[in-house]
């Protein structure tokens, strides 16, 4: 038996050519009909069949593709993997492995390659048939639900967050409000009432405190509910109207401010004006008693981002508190010293995550921040 065909017990060279050829044949019908691209070496492991999906895939013929002449269409930065591989193929062993194929239109796509070792009847190894897959798509469904999954990490951390707020530092000026007016109603109970209008504008204060922190709070949800599609940004347009916005501020602190020369990006460009306006806000604000404010705004290209610094020569931060300063309503000091509701970084934080970067602060204390952010190209 070959196959499904019957050898009959006399059967003579002629013949057995003869079925042979069939044999082939149909494996050939089969392996041009298979979607999977198919293909095998020889027990030296060079490519000499290559099946129709493939040469379609690639649109190289089997000539172009022999021996070891296909891996030229390997993503260069794969073709290390293929190193791997070689003590498996010594050992002639099954194997699965996946790197980036040129496709005939120019695309690196994903392929999923099997492997199977062919031995002839007397066990002689005869070389590799394998099949590839392209899941380029199936990949890509990968990477969109695992940032599905990251995103709803973050939003249920966020979710905590804006729990906790609720419940801390809103709780601190409506226990103010309640205590004040509480004594009010007893002035008024003994009819002593000197005081009054002294406590009413302590309620009045811890009204509009709470009213503050609402709106920073509604400022901080809106920036993914609300915020606009991305499109291209030129960010030195960006921090020329972040400047401007921040004139004022600049100008009463003696503050010099120093600008790189910036790109363009996509993104949202009403969000970046107040990324970079808090950064700046911040690094005038937080200044040393005996220096004027200098900030240095500069931006490092990278293979498939930008990093951003916004440097100041203020206060500096204990390396301690490098994190908790990114989470809402969390400052290092009181609002004597130097006003704010501790919400700017958190938006900051969103932003940057909104526009797939990251942000982190460096720092010395006495010495100077530098906050640093990163924007996808
Ligand atoms: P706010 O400015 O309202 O306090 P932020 O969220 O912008 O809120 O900042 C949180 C805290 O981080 C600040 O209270 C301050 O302690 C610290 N901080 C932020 N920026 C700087 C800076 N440039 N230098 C020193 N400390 C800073």
């Amino acid at each position: 038996m070959i196959g499904q065909i019957s050898v009959p017990e006399n059967a003579d060279v002629t013949l057995l050519k003869g079925l042979l050829k069939e044999s082939e044949n149909r494996f050939n019908l089969l392996a041009d009909a298979s979607p999977i691209m198919i293909w095998m070496t020889d027990e030296h492991n060079q490519c000499y069949y290559f099946n129709k999906s493939w040469t379609d895939f690639t649109g190289r013929n089997v000539a172009a593709e022999a021996g070891t002449a296909w891996l030229q269409g390997v993503h260069p930065d794969d073709l290390k993997l293929f190193n791997t591989l070689e003590p498996i193929l010594d050992r002639k062993e099954k194997y699965t492995f996946e790197y980036r194929l040129l496709r005939h239109d120019g695309q690196y796509r994903f392929i999923h390659e099997i492997g199977n070792p062919r031995f002839l009847p007397d066990g002689t190894f005869a070389g590799y048939i394998g099949s590839c897959i392209d899941v380029t798509e199936a990949r890509a469904t990968e990477v969109i639900l695992a940032n599905q999954a990251k995103e709803l990490m973050r939003s249920n951390e966020e979710l905590e967050q804006f729990a906790y707020v609720a419940s801390h530092d809103l709780q601190e000026p409506l226990r103010m409000i309640l205590s004040y007016v509480q004594l009010i109603q007893k002035n008024i109970d003994q009819g002593d009432t000197k005081r009054v209008n002294e406590f009413i504008a302590y309620v009045i204060e811890g009204t509009g405190r709470m009213q503050a922190l609402i709106n920073d709070l509604l400022q901080f949800s809106r920036v993914t509910r609300k915020g606009n599609p991305f499109a291209q940004v030129d960010l030195n347009e960006v921090l020329k109207i972040a400047v401007t916005h921040l004139t004022a501020r600049i100008q009463e602190n003696n503050a010099q401010v120093n600008i790189s020369p910036m790109p363009v990006i996509m993104g949202d460009s009403f969000q970046l004006i107040r990324l970079f306006q808090n950064l700046i806000d911040n690094a005038i604000k937080f200044k040393t008693i005996s220096t004027n404010p200098i900030i240095d705004i500069n931006v490092k290209e990278k293979e498939d981002e930008y990093e951003f610094s916004v440097r100041d020569n203020g206060i500096g931060i204990e390396d301690k508190f490098y994190n908790r300063i990114f989470v809402i309503f969390q400052r290092l000091h009181n609002r004597k010293d130097y006003e704010g509701t501790g919400i700017g970084l958190a938006i900051c934080k969103k932003i940057v995550e909104r526009h797939g970067g990251e942000i982190w602060v460096e720092s010395e204390k006495d010495k100077g921040s530098t906050f640093y952010f990163t924007i996808k190209k």
